[in-house]
């Protein structure tokens, strides 16, 4: 990972994403108490890390449902960490003050959060209610990650946040959608009603290490069944359309919009406008791990959308924001952490980019 080695400015083309011109491991200008709800998640534990890493005070709270011990296990020992097991949606008892909260505890890949729908819907409602709780108590600033699939599967493409979305209220995938529009609407509830400070974040499709092999994602999926020298399953023909973002420009986005001017409140598209189809990726996949496995095509999933591309002008406008990463060495990077973590049928190409081969682990 990048963040093993901090970043510097410079390492940044020009225009693009840093951290208010910090590198990630110099200490903040002023230490913060920050909340990560999910924090033992995929985004999360990454988050974890960055505030840590930033100077601040760290609080996960986490389930472990869908999240992991193991995300957070070199964190355990950290004086400025500690971690809270307990469900976001069950009431948030933290003593002292709180300056940040980030709202990412919720199942988020379509297998995890279909797998107890009843339990994603109410973690993605009640969840914003004891965070945005929480911050109207603490007076502390919130941050919702709520997610592309607001736009459910877009009749507008690609999507700006203007965009009000074509959602089936009644399909596998409204647990989530639906849970998590209702969740935006009770933070700008609470921020008209009670002044509360929020910001709120449309992920788009997000990768990188630490993603769980088994939650059914796409790129996960491609690159354990390419390690593993099994057939790589494309649904549909291939041709539905995603665009990926690195999880280092992802929490770059975050940040930035959490520490943004207080009238700036989403919400804000964050997600990476380069738009693929789902077959490329699988071609992309088997050239990155020199997998030979092959292509097995499988049934589309229902209201799988079509297309799917964010609009980022306003996060560029806004937080001079945008991705940075390409794809290509995204998946590379994914690939050796996926190599660590799954028994690999193919060896890794002994001339790979010696970028990507220093950067392992
Ligand atoms: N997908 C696929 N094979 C897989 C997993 C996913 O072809 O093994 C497709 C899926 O149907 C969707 C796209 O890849 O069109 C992205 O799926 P993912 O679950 O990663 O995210 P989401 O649908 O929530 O964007």
């Amino acid at each position: 990972m990048t963040r093993k080695s901090p970043k510097k400015l410079s390492d940044n083309p020009p225009g693009k994403a840093t951290f208010n011109g910090r590198s990630r491991g110099d200490p903040a200008p002023r230490s913060k108490r920050v909340v990560v709800t999910g924090g033992a998640g995929f985004i999360g534990s990454h988050l974890c890390d960055l505030m840590l890493m930033q100077g601040h005070e760290v609080i996960c709270i986490d389930s472990f449902l869908t999240g992991s011990r193991n995300n957070v296990r070199p964190l355990l020992s950290h004086p400025r960490f500690s971690l809270v097991l307990q469900d976001v949606a069950d009431p948030i008892e933290i003593d002292g003050p709180i300056d940040r909260i980030y709202n990412l505890a919720c199942p988020a890949s379509p297998v995890h959060y279909q797998n107890d729908p009843v339990h994603t819907v109410l973690t993605c409602v009640l969840g914003a209610r004891q965070v945005l709780q929480l911050a109207r108590a603490k007076g502390a600033r919130v941050l919702q990650a709520s997610t592309s699939e607001v736009y459910g599967d877009p009749h507008v493409h690609p999507q700006p946040e203007g965009y009000l979305g074509n959602v089936n209220p009644i399909g596998p995938r409204a647990c989530y959608d639906e849970g998590k529009r209702c969740a935006e609407t009770l933070f700008f509830d609470y921020h008209r009603r009670y002044g509360v400070e929020i910001k709120v974040a449309r992920i788009f499709n997000t990768y990188g290490p630490r993603m769980v092999e088994h939650d059914g994602r796409v790129i996960s999926n491609f690159i354990s069944q390419a390690l593993r020298g099994q057939p790589i399953t494309v649904y549909g023909d291939g041709s539905q359309t995603r665009s990926f973002c690195f999880i280092d420009d992802m929490l770059e986005g975050l940040v930035r919009l959490m520490e943004s001017g207080s009238h700036i409140t989403g919400p804000l598209n964050l997600g990476n406008p380069h738009e693929v189809p789902v077959l490329e990726i699988a071609e992309l996949v088997r050239r990155a791990t020199n997998s030979t496995s092959r292509i097995n095509l499988r049934p589309l999933p229902q209201d799988d959308p079509k297309r799917r591309r964010p609009v980022i002008d306003q996060a560029q406008a806004l937080l001079n924001w945008q991705p940075a990463v390409p794809l290509d060495r995204g998946i590379a990077e994914t690939v050796n952490y996926f190599r660590l973590q799954v028994p690999c049928a193919v060896p890794a190409r002994a001339q790979a980019d010696p970028k990507v081969v220093a950067s392992a682990g």
